[in-house]
């Protein structure tokens, strides 16, 4: 660790002390104090931001970190901003930029990985209950993968699966072992106990993203009975210890407009979500419903809502397919980020499920050099507008050139499907999206000239 970053943590973690001390007063303070310092110009921009957030007492940034500083334990508020924006994002960002232009491949920012592809639920549309179940990867083989990727310049580190709180033990060990990093967990939570609540909120940097695809009975359509009440029991005990969550939702043909409902969200900010990440329903699988994929209009009506939401709500709010615009389009193949199976196949995404790398057999940076992640880093963006990223959802040809040209295999050991097949699934709802994304996306452009003007 270098001086000047011991320098740095040691002036972020005494201004975050400071704010809480009196966050009414002496954000505002502390503002005026960095202000003289400030070079860059988006710096500026940034400091300028924050200055007119705080001025306004009902700006909803303004009430998301109020509500941060009171619900989530100290020791978690700190170690979020100093192992996420410190780490990961200004230290680990330039490492991986370094990276990248010596080696001429993709350096990510986040790593998915799925501990195992066990799990006590089995929920219809599930990228993960088309893996085999009983395949895990060790603890070894967990550090590892951290140990490689931190040299790479990774700090932001995911878990899916399966269930990964099945393997509850080893998580912490790991959020313990590499206490610079910020760990976070997609899971149905019905596993969480007071106990391990209370490990998660000492242990500090380990968020839980809790599966919910609305209430009681829309959740409970695809992901089982009584399932419902566990998880907001969970984010009660979450949220009682200070332990940092939010939710995670899929939302499909027969849950969009609950999911997008200002009730929805305002339920799962009074349960103490901090943030909330939408996903939509891929049709992965051999049993598969294409009829649950959204519709062009449902697609839309999500894009409107969460942008409508992001302006007054006090949550942090990503739709992973409509946020294209935000990252310019498709974020997979190492580019941010890139998803290791518990098979140790490494895979450009978690829902594409072809891979020519196995990472039990090839060490980080060769996966990220692999033809298949090469395929990726040459072809992208796979579609000028961002509102239509995906290389499978949106454009499937792109997908299936990628995978044939670098042979990759199906990672679908069970239920395995060749790529044409997934893509032909796709095929109709990406035609009809088509015309709705590019109207989205002039009214988009339009706006940016205008406001530039
Ligand atoms: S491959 Fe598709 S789902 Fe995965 S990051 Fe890219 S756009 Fe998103």
């Amino acid at each position: 660790m270098s001086v000047k970053y011991s320098v740095q943590a040691a002036a972020l973690r005494e201004a975050l002390r400071y704010v809480r001390r009196n966050p009414e007063q002496n954000f505002a303070r502390l503002i005026n104090l960095v202000r003289p310092f400030v070079r860059m110009p988006w710096h500026r921009e940034i400091l300028q931001q924050a200055d007119e957030m705080w001025a306004d007492p009902g700006n909803n940034w303004r009430r998301f970190t109020e509500r941060a500083l009171r619900q989530l334990a100290p020791n978690v508020a700190e170690k979020i901003v100093m192992n996420f924006f410190l780490n990961a994002a200004l230290i680990g960002a330039a490492t991986a930029r370094a990276v990248e232009a010596e080696h001429g491949c993709n350096v990510p920012w986040a790593i998915l990985m799925d501990p195992t592809t066990n799990c006590n639920l089995r929920c219809e549309g599930c990228w993960a209950g088309e893996y085999a179940r009983g395949a895990h990867l060790s603890l070894e083989e967990l550090d590892g993968i951290i140990q490689q990727g931190k040299e790479l310049g990774v700090y932001f580190y995911l878990y899916s699966g399966g269930e990964p709180l099945l393997r509850a033990d080893d998580i912490v060990t790991l959020a313990q072992k590499h206490h610079d990093a910020v760990f976070c967990a997609f899971t149905n939570a019905t596993l969480v106990t007071p106990e391990l609540a209370g490990q998660l909120a000492e242990v500090g940097n380990v968020a839980l993203a809790i599966s919910v695809e609305g209430f009681d009975q829309a959740n409970d359509f695809r992901r089982g009975a009584g399932t419902y009440a566990k998880t907001v029991r969970a984010m009660d005990l979450l949220r009682e210890v200070g332990a940092p969550f939010g939710f995670s939702t899929c939302y499909h043909a027969e849950n969009t407009e609950e999911v997008a409902s200002e009730g929805f969200v305002d339920a799962m900010i009074e349960k103490g979500c901090m943030f909330g990440w939408y996903f939509t329903y891929m049709p992965l699988g051999q049993h598969a419903r294409t009829e649950l994929l959204v519709t062009p209009e449902q697609r839309q009506l999500m894009y409107e809502r969460v942008h409508e939401f992001r302006a007054k709500k006090e949550i942090f709010l990503i739709d992973f397919w409509n946020d294209g615009p935000y990252c310019a389009g498709c974020i997979a193949g190492g580019r941010h980020y890139l998803h290791i199976n518990a098979h140790g196949d490494v895979e450009p995404c978690a829902f594409i499920h072809y891979a020519d790398t196995n990472i039990r057999e090839a060490t980080l940076l060769e996966a990220l050099k692999s033809p298949l992640f090469m395929q990726y880093r040459e072809h992208y963006p796979f579609n000028e507008n961002h509102l239509r990223p995906c290389p499978l959802l949106d454009n499937p040809d792109a997908l299936v050139g990628m995978v044939n040209r670098a042979q990759a295999y199906s990672t679908q050991r069970q239920d395995n499907e060749p790529v044409e097949v997934v893509a032909d699934k796709c095929r109709e709802a990406a035609k009809r999206w088509g015309p709705v994304a590019d109207g989205l996306w002039q009214e988009q452009t339009a706006k940016a000239v205008k406001q530039a003007i």
